[in-house]
């Protein structure tokens, strides 16, 4: 996809819906990183004693507006899990994100590194409730 940050903004604005207010502020770029289509990363500026998100894509990577949708809620996972004191990680925490995303939004979040159990037991849990 071309780069779009007003697309970007947009859609960080829609998948911020999906969750629970976040204390510090959100920030979105654009990256080259050759191995990540998006990617979260914790800011601080420690003169100002500012700290805040940055979720950025790349552009190169991502094919259409449902894979930027996908990407950003991914990485706010990472931001959620980070203001909460959690494992920035894809465990059994993010495979309940997963099952959220997937059963209740359509929303695919998920990364090759989770595993296909947490994930499978994660669905069965939320189905339950
Ligand atoms: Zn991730």
């Amino acid at each position: 996809m071309r780069k779009n940050s007003k697309l970007l903004e947009q859609v960080l604005a829609d998948c911020l819906q999906y969750f629970p207010p976040f204390r510090l502020m959100i920030e979105t770029a654009a990256t080259k990183s050759k191995y990540n289509i998006a990617l979260w990363e914790n800011m601080v500026c420690a003169d100002f004693g500012i700290e805040w998100h940055r979720v950025s894509v790349n552009w190169g990577l991502i094919k259409d507006k449902t894979d930027l949708i996908e990407s950003v809620c991914h990485e706010l996972v990472h931001a959620f899990q980070y203001e909460n004191g959690l494992e920035t990680d894809h465990g059994k925490e993010f495979a309940n994100w997963c099952a959220f995303f997937t059963l209740q939004h359509d929303i695919n979040i998920l990364s090759s590194d989770v595993l296909a159990e947490d994930f499978y037991l994660a669905c069965e849990a939320f189905v339950k409730v």
